[in-house]
């Protein structure tokens, strides 16, 4: 028996996503591109048995390394996102189980990004996700129909023969752009849920969860109706995680677009409904806001704590993890060393939630980014890159960082810098 770095999110997760048209196992890996005749011609097993991800998995079994399409993990291993969803990091595997892998499907997580529909133009975003991004750059998002329908046809098949016969909690993950301004999220949960219904008898054990992955600032109406259909559909479990990384105008500043208070009086509407199933913040780790993680913790076990009995954190409601990977200039790795002792800070606010395995999986992750993370990357070429990309920034959208973010001057030694001669913004 031994170990093996085979990671579980290759067998257990579907990505679909039609703006970009990509199809992936884990959304951190890179994408297989396949036309949409590949696609027909693949059916049902485009997902889980396409030529590109069978090489990948053979190569991880056989190799026990990271193949180059899981690049995200092989680069930084080991203060990879693979430490924290790789559930089979501690499992001892026989040669015969290692074997079986390859024919194996355990896929339980499918997360579908069905168009670039958005109302922010978050720091660390693109106009290949936000359509508000896409206006502000002046490219026109185009939608591949023929890759659209080839794909959708294809998921549906796959649900119905492999997906409504198993008994694992399965969940389906809406995500953006926002999913709550795309109309077509809630025909295309409707269909998944006929599929689901026409077995459900048979294995009513299944557990089957749709998530909204969201910003949260859309109109009270909007939540309205989503909590009407939550209480029509009682045979499914529906669950919000919702992205904010600081509170007030930094938040609003960092994802660009965002009224807070719109996205508190949005929370707040949530956590009064029991028949939610599970609301988790998802705050993402930036150079801009290492330094207010710990406010965002405490405000929302705060505001949690009004609704949900502390003891359920973890069941009911939980904080997520993230790090922003792109663009380099946003990126904790830039940061002075110091900063590290606000991560410190986060983990204090987490022990004041009972001890769980959620609260210490946090709490682990914010070590690994402290000691593996946080000013890794600090040299004088990058901060001078990033001195030009917060101007070229500041310029796209008419802002002066320096003084939104009063810290920035300080984690780019911009006084220091302040003699050299002004960009035009092509450098
Ligand atoms: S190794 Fe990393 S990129 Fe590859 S599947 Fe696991 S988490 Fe995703």
């Amino acid at each position: 028996m031994t170990k093996h770095l085979a990671c579980s999110k290759m067998w257990t997760d579907i990505n679909v996503n039609v703006p970009t048209k990509e199809i992936k196992n884990c959304c951190k890996r890179e994408p297989q591109m396949l036309s949409p005749d590949e696609i027909t011609s693949y059916g049902r097993n485009v997902f889980v048995k396409n030529r590109e991800l069978l090489e990948d998995k053979k190569y991880f079994i056989e190799n026990n390394d990271f193949p180059k399409t899981c690049s995200h993990c092989k680069h930084s291993h080991p203060a990879s996102i693979w430490q924290n969803w790789n559930e089979w990091k501690y499992r001892e595997w026989s040669p015969v189980a290692l074997d079986s892998l390859m024919d194996s499907d355990f896929t339980r997580n499918v997360e579908i990004m069905l168009s670039t529909t958005c109302n922010q133009t978050c720091m660390y975003c693109t106009e290949q996700v936000s359509s508000e991004w896409a206006k502000l750059k002046g490219t026109i998002p185009i939608v591949d129909t023929a890759w659209k329908d080839a794909t959708l046809q294809a998921l549906y098949e796959y649900i119905e023969c492999k997906l409504t016969f198993d008994f694992t909690p399965l969940t389906y993950n809406f995500l953006g752009g926002e999913p709550f301004l795309e109309l077509e999220t809630f025909d295309i949960m409707e269909k998944i849920i006929s599929i689901h219904d026409k077995t459900w008898g048979k294995h009513s054990s299944r557990y089957i969860s749709f998530k909204f992955t969201s910003n949260l600032n859309v109109k009270k109406r909007t939540i309205e109706k989503f909590l009407e259909y939550v209480k029509a559909h009682p045979r499914y479990k529906f669950s919000v995680a919702f992205s904010l990384d600081a509170l007030g105008t930094i938040g609003e500043e960092i994802r660009d677009g965002l009224d807070f208070s719109r996205f508190e009086e949005n929370l707040r509407l949530l956590m009064t409904e029991p028949r939610l199933h599970r609301l988790d913040l998802l705050p993402t780790l930036s150079c801009l806001n290492v330094q207010h993680y710990h406010e965002v913790l405490q405000w929302f076990i705060d505001l949690a704590k009004e609704y949900k009995p502390v003891s359920e954190y973890g069941n009911t409601w939980q904080i997520g993890t993230n790090l922003v990977t792109w663009p380099f200039e946003l990126m904790p790795a830039l940061l002075p060393t110091h900063y590290s002792t606000y991560l410190d800070k986060a983990a204090e606010v987490m022990r004041q939630l009972p001890n769980s395995s959620y609260r210490e999986q946090q709490i682990n992750y914010l070590n690994r980014i402290k000691v593996h993370v946080i000013g890794k990357q600090r040299n004088k070429i990058k901060i001078d890159d990033a001195i030009r990309w917060f101007e070229e920034q500041g310029r796209l959208k008419n802002k002066n960082y320096w003084e939104i973010f009063p810290d920035l001057k300080n984690i780019l030694n911009y006084e220091n810098l302040n003699d050299r001669e002004p960009t035009d913004g092509n450098s």
